[in-house]
C-alpha cells in the first residue's frame, strides 16, 4: 500500500511532529479513501503551543509592533491568500468534498477579511472621559486578551478561521489553531503563509487532533485567555462550561436550523432558487442552511413541483469537477447521521417526495453520497423540523398567514439564519424584526460580507464575527486615572 504524507503541527514557525508520535487518517470523502496521516495532538503538543504564543504575546517583535505594522503584515498576508488561493480551495476540496467552484470562490474572498481588519488595527481609538472627579484626568485605552485558542469545524475550514483570525490578530493577540480532525491539512498549507508574509514566529500556532483530547487540553489550559470557536451547539455548550472554570471569554457560532418563508407575493422563480441553494448548496452542510421551508398554503403545491423538478435536475459526482452541483457529504459518521434523519422522517408521517436515501448513482463512485431530498407534510413539531440535520434534507411547512409563519419559524431552539420571500415592501421590514435569529435575508439567501456582523441568537451561539464590532471580540478596555492635583489628602477624610 502507498505510504500516506504525514502532516505535523507548526509550533513557533517550526514543524512539529506530535509528541506520541502518533498519527491518524484522513479521508477524500469523494474516493472514501484516506489520503494524509494528521498528527494526534494531545495536551503534551498543546501546552508546547501555548506557551510559544505566550512568550510570542509578552516578549519578541509582536508586542512591539505598531497597530500599523500589524495592520500591514496583515495586508500581506491577505495578498497571499490571494496569490495561493487556487492551491488551497483544492486542498479543501480534497478534504470536505465542497465543490471546486464554492471553494474556489470562498478563498478568493478570504482576503477581503485581512484588508478590512488589517486597516482596522490601527483605528481602535481609547476615550479621554469629561471625568467628574476634580484635578483627575482618565482615559480608557483597549488592550488585547492574550493568547486565543480558535477551534473550527469541517466545512469551511479557512474561512471559518479567518473570521476569528483576522480580527484577533489585528487587536494584537496570539494563537493557537485546533482545526477539525477531518480537515486539518488546509490550516498547515496557510500557516506557512502567515510565516511568509512576517508575522513573527509564536504569533500563529497550529495542532491538529481530536476534540476530546486537543481540543479539550486547549479549552482547560491555564494560559489561554479567550476560545473562538464554530461547531455543534452540544459541543459549545460543553466548551462554554469547561471554559467558565477557568473564567475564560468565548465567543460561539453553533448550529441553526433556518426558516426559509415563502410568502404567495413574491417572485416564484426566484424563491424556488433561493431555496435549492439554501438546502442543497454544499450538500446541506452549512450552518445557515435554509432546512425549513415555510410555504404559504395557497402556492404550495406549485411550488413544491416546481422545487422537485430543479431538485431533481441537479448532477451529483466529483467535487473537483466543475460541472458538479451536488458533492458528497464530507465524513462517514455524517452520512450515516444523514441517512438516520431521512428514516426518522419516514417513521414521523413525512412524505419524502424526494431521495431519502444514500445516492448509488454511477458518478459518485466510493464516495459519501445522499441524494438531495424533500419532505412535505412536515409539522414543526417533528424531530426533522425541530433538530440540525447538516446535509441535504428540507423540510417543507405549510403556513396560512404572517403571524402563523412568524409562530412557526421562531418555534425552535436555534437562531441562526432566516430567509423571507415576498413582494410586500411592509412584509419585507416586519417579517425580519419578527424573526428571533441573527441574520435575515429578504429575496435572498446565504449572503455574508466581511463587514456585515454574523451570530446566532438562542442556542445557534454567542458574540459576533464580522464587521467593525468583530475585533472587540478580541479585545478588553482598560481605564487609567491620573492625579493632576499634587499632592494627595488626608486618607480619613473623605470627599
Ligand atoms: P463539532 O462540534 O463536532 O466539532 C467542531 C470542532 O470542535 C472540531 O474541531 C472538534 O474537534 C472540536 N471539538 C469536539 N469536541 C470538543 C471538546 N469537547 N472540546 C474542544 N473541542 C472539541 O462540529 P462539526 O461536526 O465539526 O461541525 C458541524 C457543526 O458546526 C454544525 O452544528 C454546524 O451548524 C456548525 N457550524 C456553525 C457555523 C456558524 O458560523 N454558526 C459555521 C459552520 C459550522
Amino acid at each position: 500500500m502507498q505510504k500516506l504524507e504525514k502532516l505535523d503541527f507548526t509550533i513557533s514557525g517550526k514543524t512539529i511532529p506530535p509528541a506520541s508520535g502518533e498519527y491518524f487518517e484522513s479521508y477524500n470523502p469523494f474516493s472514501g479513501k484516506p489520503w494524509a496521516m494528521v498528527g494526534r495532538g494531545t495536551a503534551e503538543d498543546i501546552n508546547h503551543a501555548v506557551q510559544t504564543a505566550k512568550k510570542a504575546f509578552l516578549e519578541g517583535d509582536w508586542p512591539k509592533l505598531t497597530p500599523t505594522e500589524r495592520g500591514k503584515l496583515l495586508r500581506k498576508l491577505g495578498d497571499l491568500v490571494a496569490e495561493n488561493s487556487e492551491r488551497l480551495a483544492k486542498l479543501e476540496v480534497q478534504e470536505n468534498g465542497k465543490l471546486i467552484a464554492e471553494m474556489r470562490m470562498q478563498i478568493n474572498y478570504l482576503p477581503q477579511w485581512y484588508y478590512y481588519f488589517g486597516g482596522l488595527a490601527d483605528k481602535i481609538e481609547g476615550s479621554v472621559l469629561p471625568i467628574d472627579k476634580p484635578e483627575h484626568f482618565a482615559y480608557t485605552l483597549h488592550e488585547p486578551l492574550g493568547v486565543i485558542g480558535m477551534i473550527t469545524a469541517w466545512n469551511s475550514p479557512l474561512l471559518l478561521l479567518t473570521w476569528k483570525l483576522a480580527p484577533a490578530l489585528a487587536a494584537g493577540n496570539t494563537t493557537v489553531i485546533k482545526p477539525s480532525e477531518f480537515t486539518s491539512a488546509s490550516s498547515f498549507e496557510f500557516v506557512k503563509l502567515v510565516h511568509q508574509a512576517g508575522f513573527p514566529p509564536g504569533v500563529v500556532n497550529v495542532v491538529a487532533g481530536f476534540g476530546s483530547e486537543a481540543g479539550e487540553a486547549l479549552v482547560t489550559h491555564p494560559d489561554i485567555a479567550k476560545i473562538a470557536f464554530t461547531g455543534g451547539s452540544e459541543t459549545g455548550i460543553n466548551i462554554y462550561q469547561k471554559a467558565a472554570r477557568g473564567l475564560k471569554r468565548v465567543s460561539l457560532e453553533l448550529g441553526g436550523k433556518s426558516p426559509n418563508i415563502v410568502f404567495d407575493d413574491c417572485n416564484i422563480e426566484n424563491a424556488i432558487n433561493g431555496a435549492i441553494s439554501a438546502i442543497f448548496a454544499a450538500t446541506g452542510q452549512t450552518c445557515i442552511a435554509g432546512s425549513r421551508l415555510l410555504l404559504q398554503r395557497s402556492i404550495h403545491d406549485e411550488f413544491v413541483e416546481k422545487l422537485i423538478k430543479l431538485a431533481k435536475s441537479a448532477r451529483m459526482g466529483d467535487p473537483m469537477s466543475n460541472d458538479t452541483q451536488v458533492g458528497p457529504v464530507t465524513t462517514l459518521p455524517q452520512m450515516k447521521k444523514i441517512i438516520e434523519y431521512m428514516e426518522v422522517g419516514k417513521n414521523e408521517g413525512a412524505d419524502c417526495l424526494l431521495g431519502g436515501v444514500r445516492a448509488t448513482r454511477p458518478e459518485c463512485g466510493t464516495g459519501w453520497f445522499v441524494e438531495p431530498t424533500i419532505f412535505t407534510g412536515v409539522n414543526n413539531q417533528m424531530k426533522i423540523a425541530q433538530e440540525e440535520i447538516f446535509g441535504p434534507v428540507l423540510s417543507v411547512i405549510p403556513f396560512d398567514d404572517d403571524d402563523e409563519a412568524v409562530e412557526i419559524a421562531n418555534d425552535n431552539a436555534y437562531g441562526l439564519g432566516a430567509g423571507v420571500w415576498t413582494g410586500s415592501v411592509a412584509r419585507s421590514i416586519n417579517i425580519p424584526r419578527q424573526i428571533r435569529s441573527g441574520t435575515v435575508w429578504v429575496n435572498t439567501y446565504r449572503a455574508v460580507s466581511y463587514m456585515a456582523p454574523f451570530g446566532g441568537y438562542k442556542k445557534s451561539g454567542l458574540g459576533k464575527e464580522n464587521g467593525q464590532n468583530a475585533i472587540h471580540e478580541y479585545l478588553q478596555s482598560k481605564t487609567v486615572w491620573v492625579s493632576t492635583g499634587g499632592a494627595t489628602q488626608n486618607p480619613f477624610i473623605m470627599r
